[in-house]
């Protein structure tokens, strides 16, 4: 078990807030290299209440904050500066379910890139097709009359079909994202159970990462028609 530097009893974790100052002496404890994001806020992985994460990462944020530890020692300031710094980090990532689902990936390591189970043949032929819509509407907008040479391109059309996807995609990407938080947060006991959960996972974030990237790429055809058409 870990000791208090200071008062050097060994530290008791009854809240959180136990692994930054010792419930003995009170003293700040500079947060163990390695800590993971979840064990800053005291979250038993992958789990994260995020009403909770803000509550506890505001009190952290007030405790540690840099203002108590100016007339401290060289330690204890760097001590302050090593666990606020470890508690902003873990509130960024925890605080996106994207972001947490792949740093819990990473942890179990099975990370995203690895053994890439390959976004599913049905939803990459789709997102290939919507990519030919974005490309198209660009074309469009760089051609002098604002249509493809040729009047292929009908961007007006485009753009509604542009439109609906953008609609449908948002949504799925919003069910892809709440099943990874509804998976993450009831992760199973049972060790048998984990590669399966994993897998799913891994499954889920893969597929809200592509549909994010044709998100923002439709966004930004849609976006461009839209200036092009109030010029
Ligand atoms: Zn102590």
């Amino acid at each position: 078990m870990a000791k208090c530097w200071k008062c050097k009893e060994p530290m008791v974790l009854g809240s959180y807030l136990d692994r930054y100052f010792c419930s003995r002496c009170g003293s700040i404890v500079p947060l163990p290299a390695g800590t993971n994001h979840f064990e800053v806020f005291g979250f038993d992985a992958p789990a994260c209440d995020l009403e909770q994460l803000r509550e506890r990462h505001r009190e952290l944020s007030r405790r540690l904050h840099p203002d108590f530890f100016m007339t401290a020692d060289e330690q204890v300031r760097s001590a302050s500066t090593i666990n606020i710094s470890a508690v902003n980090d873990a509130y960024r990532c925890l605080s996106d379910p994207m972001a947490r689902a792949a740093y819990w990936l990473d942890i179990s390591g099975s990370p995203l890139g690895k053994d890439n189970s390959s976004v599913d043949p049905e939803l990459a032929a789709e997102l290939f097709e919507l990519q030919e819509l974005a490309m198209q509407m660009r074309a469009a907008g760089e051609s002098p009359s604002g249509r493809v040479a040729g009047g292929a391109g009908d961007s007006g059309g485009n753009s509604i079909r542009a439109a609906e996807a953008l609609d449908d995609l948002q949504s799925r990407f919003d069910a892809e994202i709440t099943a990874a938080v509804a998976l993450m947060d009831s992760w199973p006991q049972a060790a048998a159970e984990r590669p399966g959960a994993l897998y799913r996972l891994k499954k889920a974030i893969s597929r809200a990462s592509y549909m994010r990237t044709m998100i923002r790429n439709l966004k930004d055809s849609l976006e461009q028609r839209w200036q092009r058409s109030v010029a």
